[in-house]
């Protein structure tokens, strides 16, 4: 069975950074077994209703804006997958839409644990106008993907919040440190409940980037080992924390 992770991704930069961050990424898919496909549930593909995308050569989107050259000119193309797009399709009950593509909440990541670019991704949208229970139960339904030999990863940040947002501070804002270790702790004891009734905090000013972390919760299983990576808040209202469940 495959393993389920979430990413924090962060800032875009991350993408063309070497960092201590980065190089976890890197590290983290060593550990993994090789996927048949990937599946990406990124912050940036917000939609009304829920998609997937089927296309063979889905498009690099660079989503992002008033970035150096350099991240614009970072190429990552994976294939897509109809074949997998069309399980998820099944499992789920959804549509397709291919207007969107591969968006840097997914290569910014991908480009580092898969720098090849040789394996297979689709994304999933994500419907903003869903409960958070919505969100977790369609990512239990993608977890009879798991052994289908397809990886479920999560792109988005726990704590997120770009206006409060301090170029200079190195850690987190006390309440930033104080979210990310409430969702830490009730990851640690399975308890998504109390993830989904999470105290109300600046960490969470729109849901969008929290979202991913529910399909990943959703996809995992009680029996899971599970792993904390990038434990960390930084500029004050960022956190990078990520978690891999795996058997
Ligand atoms: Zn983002």
């Amino acid at each position: 069975m495959m393993p389920v992770v979430f990413v924090g991704h962060g800032s875009p930069m991350n993408a063309i950074e070497d960092n201590q961050f980065t190089r976890t990424w890197r590290k983290l898919s060593d550990k993994l077994p090789i996927p048949k496909c990937i599946v990406c549930i990124s912050a940036h593909w917000l939609t009304r209703d829920t998609y997937t995308s089927n296309e063979e050569h889905p498009q690099q989107i660079y989503d992002m804006y008033g970035f150096p050259p350099e991240l614009y000119a970072l190429s990552y193309q994976p294939p897509g997958s109809k074949l997998y797009a069309k399980k998820i399709q099944e499992e789920l009950g959804i549509e397709v839409q291919n207007d969107w593509g591969i968006d840097h909440g997914t290569w910014s990541v991908l480009t580092h644990m898969y720098p090849q670019a040789d394996i297979p991704v689709v994304q999933l949208s994500i419907d903003m106008t869903k409960p958070y229970q919505e969100h977790y139960d369609l990512g239990k339904k993608l977890r009879n993907l798991r052994d289908d030999g397809v990886l479920i990863i999560g792109s988005g940040n726990i704590v997120h919040n770009l206006r409060l947002i301090d170029w200079n501070r190195q850690g987190g804002f006390h309440w930033a440190e104080e979210f990310d270790a409430y969702i830490r702790d009730c990851i640690l004891r399975s308890d998504h409940q109390a993830v989904m009734e999470h105290p109300m905090s600046p960490a969470v000013p729109s849901t969008d980037h929290f979202l991913p972390l529910l399909y990943v919760l959703g996809a995992s299983n009680i029996i899971d080992q599970i792993e904390v990576f990038n434990e960390a808040c930084l500029m004050g209202s960022l956190s990078m924390t990520g978690y891999l469940f795996h058997r």
